[in-house]
């Protein structure tokens, strides 16, 4: 740990960003990951002491950046994760007294929360046609659908983004019943149609699925020397 001490205070992935000195308003900010970038957008201007590694904090590098600004932001969502630790540095700042405690932050929530009233929406919405869900334009897996649509095969599903592969115009998935019961489904089938179905029926499932649930169906499957 002490190891990890010295490198979060050495890394360049927890880095001062000086800000504008031009501007006069001498606000710094601590934040992490997208918190970070709501800043940026927010208050281009000001200082900022971006954290890449959370735990455990570069305690050198905090006590300098607050000695660098006469305001001290911390910007995290959710809990106070940040602030508590730096206010138990001794280091005053503020945080959850003016920026929410639950939901997603974005930059203007960010804005209105360190200047309140400071201006109009940073962005007007933006009207967008309405489209149906489906899977990532270039997810790999969409040419693995594509084939078993054209394989005419029975594709039994399971549930993750991969379910989008029912939807024209992949229109690749028969069923989808529960968390790991496309091997099972699978394995029903072909114990039903017997021999008619080998070759006819595919299990389609994601790997954090697969070990969730899919895996007792495939070990049962395999159990019951069954061809799916
Ligand atoms: S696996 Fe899912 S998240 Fe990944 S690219 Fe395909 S549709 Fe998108």
């Amino acid at each position: 740990m002490q190891k990890c001490r010295e490198l979060a205070e050495t890394a360049a992935f927890n880095r001062i960003e000086p800000g504008d000195p031009e501007s006069g308003l001498k606000r710094g900010f601590i934040t992490a990951g997208v918190s970070y970038l709501y800043v940026k957008e927010a208050f281009p201007e000001a200082a900022v002491l971006k954290l890449g590694m959370c735990w455990p904090l570069p305690e050198r590098k905090i006590r300098e950046f607050a000695a660098m600004v006469d305001e001290l932001f911390i910007v995290e969502e959710l809990d106070p994760f940040l602030e508590t630790h730096i206010k138990a540095m001794g280091i005053a700042c503020r945080g959850k007294d003016c920026i929410p405690n639950q939901g997603e932050l974005n930059t203007a929530i960010v804005r209105e929360a360190i200047t309140p009233g400071s201006g109009p929406a940073l962005f007007e919405p933006v009207e967008l046609p309405n489209r149906p869900p489906n899977m990532c334009a270039g997810c790999p897996h969409r040419g693995i659908f594509y084939n078993l649509s054209r394989m005419k095969v029975f594709v039994s599903g399971d549930i993750g983004c991969y379910t989008l592969g029912f939807l024209p115009p992949l229109s690749a998935m028969d069923s989808c019943v529960c968390m790991g019961a496309s091997v099972p489904i699978a394995h029903g089938m072909a114990k039903a149609l017997g021999e008619d179905s080998h070759n006819k029926i595919v299990s389609v499932i994601g790997d954090s699925t697969f070990i969730h649930s899919g895996i007792t169906g495939l070990i049962n499957t395999v159990y019951n020397n069954s061809a799916s």
